[in-house]
């Protein structure tokens, strides 16, 4: 499906990152529908989506009239079937293996053929998610930052399948939502988290360690590296279960212990310490 005909986006998921794509998605024109399991999931994204456009409006990124008519293109729906309409989809559902192939199974059924599907993976293999499916030459990566509807980057991952026209379509699409792409090869944590982990793993250490605390091991970084937010900040907002979650990733994928998790950050994880959602991680809040 070229990227130009393609005017209805199914999105899985209403969570953190479904809804900042639905988001998107709907203020850049598209019709969106948008499942969950559970119409209180989606009553909750959509929440969640009103709010974050408020928001938008009070900073003048959107005139106070275009919320009604951005939430008018979100069709909620808890059937899958509902897709069946999609130019295009997006799956956002949590990030566990066995639920992510039954989803992709489910709406590849779906999906007209030429379809694209994306998945918004943080570390599972692009590949793998592809080869189940009965379109692997149109899976692709779409790696959205959170906040969706504020970060520019979207990495966009090729799977070993993925075909020249869908990496078009899909780098084009992120254009016209006014993001910008950067292609990447699938492999473990792809860049951005095989980038950033190693360098939350190793402020960790460095607590750890007692070598600083965290407010100077972020000093430093922002300081002196010019980062916007330190690494243990940055840990706590992504929330610390998830960083131990992909440096075994990491480290399964690679064979290599130099991404084995820091044992303080698996520590704070076993008390319930997860960042920001919990209220403490390195920081309290
Ligand atoms: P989340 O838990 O906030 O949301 C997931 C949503 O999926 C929930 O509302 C859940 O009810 C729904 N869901 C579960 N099963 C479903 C199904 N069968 N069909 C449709 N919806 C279903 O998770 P999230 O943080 O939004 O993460 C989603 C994906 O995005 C994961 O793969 C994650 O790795 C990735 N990701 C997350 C972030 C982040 O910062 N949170 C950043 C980049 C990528």
């Amino acid at each position: 499906m070229e990227e130009h005909t393609i005017k209805t986006v199914g999105v899985l998921g209403a969570g953190t990152m479904g809804n900042g794509i639905a988001h998107l998605f709907a203020r850049s024109g598209y019709n969106v529908i948008l499942r969950d399991v559970e119409k209180r999931f989606l009553d909750r994204g959509l929440d969640t989506i009103g709010e974050n456009l408020d928001r938008e409006v009070k900073k003048g990124k959107i005139a106070e009239a275009e919320k009604p008519a951005v939430l008018a293109r979100i069709q909620p729906s808890t059937d899958v079937a509902a897709l069946a309409t999609a130019d295009f989809a997006v799956e956002a559902v949590p990030e566990q293996l066995d639920l992510k192939l039954r989803v992709l199974k489910d709406v590849d059924a779906v999906l007209r053929p030429g379809v694209i599907l994306a998945s918004n993976t943080s570390s599972i293999s692009i590949t793998q998610l592809a080869a189940q499916t009965s379109r692997p030459e149109d899976f692709i990566g779409m790696h959205f930052m959170n906040p969706v509807p504020v970060m520019q980057l979207v990495e966009v991952i090729r799977g070993l399948a993925t075909s020249d026209a869908t990496f078009q379509a899909t780098m084009s699409l992120c254009e016209k939502l006014d993001k910008k792409p950067v292609a990447v090869n699938d492999a473990p944590g792809f860049v951005s988290n095989r980038v950033l982990m190693p360098l939350i793993n190793e402020a960790a250490f460095a607590v750890m360690e007692g070598v600083a605390t965290p407010e100077a091991v972020d000093a430093v970084m922002k300081m002196g590296m010019n980062h916007p937010m330190g690494p243990l900040e940055l840990a706590d907002f992504i929330g610390l279960d998830i960083c131990v979650n992909i440096l075994e990733v990491l480290q399964k994928g690679f064979g290599d212990p130099k991404y084995r998790a820091c044992p303080l950050l698996r520590k704070y994880v076993a008390a319930g310490w997860l960042g920001r959602k919990s209220g403490r991680g390195f920081y309290k809040y």
